[in-house]
């Protein structure tokens, strides 16, 4: 019998994260599978339980924007002011894969399902003031598993301007009173352009000693003096993370900055990028639940070729397109405005359908982008496919059957989709620019390197250039694709080992080094 050394039984008995087990409470304004508008849901709802796995107490705090099934309603009320008005919270928990979730039910929240963002800049600001002063002291009156968390050991991961009120909450509601002393915060920015802007009266909604009004009011030359969120969070944060390393280094420029760029540049002590994971049990071929119906199947790398055609028959079968093998499918999924360069694709279309191939293009947003997608339809039904709408089970149904995923963002925090895309075989063509330049290294012919194609300009006939590489490649050496393919899903892309990077953020930001 195997006797087992002190140095194995340590190992057995303490978590990954060793001594530095945490708590740890990530508050965002959407978390997937409840809610989940972009990036931002998926990784609210998956860093978390990479975070668990290593061993820490970990919570998500998310509003309750619908009825769901999981959830349970714990019996506890509070009541909090927002914009001078009592408002009362309830509260919902349920334990998933080593995760409190725990859900925020108010009035205010409820049937946004579809429209989280949605309303007048006032209603919005409303719910984002109530979720963080809710969210700051979840750790006192919500039982998990019977016991509180506490604010001892405690660090919060806020997320993106609607949640970049905790910190400032943390730090003047209790701090400055001696409250919460060891309780730290960090603040995740998935994407500067949305920052809580506003005329410098909204300061009256945030509800906060006079004094802090320095934290908000910001200059800059396209809003001049204002109100504004994220500058305050910021400012407030005990660290401030980003998605990826080449979004960190945009950040801190005049193009990439949004008017934020001075703030980050003079706390970039405190700045670093970290790329974001994807969740592997819910984005993995092997197992991916809406593969599994309809003629479509789950594959692995050995079953790579006949599972993949499989999914393509299947896609083609169920979108009324001819069903050929031979045929690239080019896909795009996203949402529909100028951030992720939808209408790039419009005017590289006339030659993309130049070629045979086959178009999937699947989003919703700006009205005319929507009608960009239909007429494209329309003018070329036997081609082209554009679903206006939101559909997870489409999206994985195409990230499996596609040849080739298409993003020409403009700019790009990190991107999920293209992680998604190799973790299923498919070729990403991408703008290299912030997570895309990250996570997509242009293929190389003579090295047999790389994972897709990154053009460096966001303009239509660089996309052409890249595409035509990238169909040239497909149709004409079949080795040097599948090697793409199989480069791309033999990727560790899971969080595991992000956790680990986020995890020396929370330990820096609780003893400040
Ligand atoms: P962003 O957060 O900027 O929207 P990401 O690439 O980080 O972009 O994440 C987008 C997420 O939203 C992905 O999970 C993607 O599949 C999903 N998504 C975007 N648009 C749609 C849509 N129309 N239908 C289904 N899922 C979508």
């Amino acid at each position: 019998k195997h006797e087992m050394t002190p140095e194995e039984g340590n190992k057995e008995s303490l978590p990954l994260a060793g001594l530095n087990v945490m708590n740890v409470i990530v508050v965002a304004a959407e978390c997937a599978p409840w809610s989940k508008t972009g990036g931002l849901g998926d990784v609210a709802g998956a860093l978390p339980k990479a975070l668990a796995r290593r061993g820490h107490r970990v919570m998500v705090v998310v509003p309750r924007y619908g009825e769901y099934t999981e959830p349970k309603a714990l019996g506890i009320m509070k009541r909090y002011k927002v914009a001078g008005q009592d408002m009362e919270v309830t509260y919902f928990h349920a334990y998933i894969d080593g995760v409190d979730f725990v859900f925020l039910d108010g009035p205010i929240f409820r049937h946004r399902q579809n429209d989280i963002y949605g309303g007048n800049r006032q209603d919005i600001l409303k719910r984002m003031v109530l979720l963080c002063k809710a969210a700051v002291e979840v750790p006192w009156h919500v039982p998990c598993g019977g016991v509180c968390y506490g604010d001892g050991n405690l660090v919060f991961i806020a997320n993106d301007w609607h949640t970049a009120l905790l910190p400032v909450y943390l730090k003047a509601y209790y701090r400055d009173h001696g409250l919460m002393k060891y309780t730290r915060c960090v603040l995740v920015i998935h994407n500067i352009a949305h920052q809580g802007r506003g005329p410098v009266e909204d300061f009256f909604c945030a509800d906060l000693p006079g004094h802090y009004i320095d934290l908000f009011k910001h200059y800059d030359p396209v809003g001049g003096d204002h109100f504004n969120i994220f500058a305050a969070g910021l400012k407030a944060a005990d660290r401030i993370v980003t998605v990826s390393h080449g979004y960190a280094w945009e950040l801190k420029t005049s193009e990439g900055g949004w008017g934020l760029d001075g703030i980050i540049n003079e706390n970039d002590w405190k700045f670093q990028g970290i790329v974001n994971g994807i969740d592997t049990k819910d984005w993995n071929p092997e197992v991916d639940i809406h593969l599994k119906s309809d003629g479509y199947t789950n594959y692995s790398l050995a079953t790579l070729k006949s599972g993949k055609a499989q999914c393509k028959a299947a896609l083609q079968q169920e979108l009324g397109l001819s069903v050929r093998e031979d045929v690239p499918i080019l896909a795009f999924i996203g949402r529909l405005d100028y951030q992720k360069g939808v209408d790039l694709i419009g005017e590289a279309m006339h030659w993309i359908v130049g070629n045979d191939v086959q178009v999937i293009l699947l989003g919703t947003g700006r009205p005319d982008l929507e009608d960009m997608l239909k007429r494209f339809e329309r003018e070329h039904n036997d081609k082209v496919r554009g679903w206006v709408g939101f559909s997870v089970k489409m999206a994985h149904r195409i990230t499996a059957g596609a040849d080739i995923l298409m993003m020409p963002s403009r700019f790009e925090p990190c991107g999920l989709n293209q992680l998604y895309a190799m973790a299923y075989g498919t070729i990403p063509v991408v703008h290299a620019v912030g997570g895309l330049r990250d996570t997509v290294r242009q293929f190389d012919p003579y090295s047999e390197t790389g994972f897709g194609w990154a053009f460096d300009r966001a303009e239509s006939n660089r996309l052409i250039n890249a595409l035509g590489n990238c169909l040239n490649t497909y149709w004409n050496y079949k080795n040097s694709w599948e090697g793409l393919q199989r480069r791309g899903m033999m990727q560790d892309l899971s969080w595991d080992n992000n956790a680990q990077q986020y995890e020396e953020v929370l330990l820096a930001a609780k003893y400040q080094w």
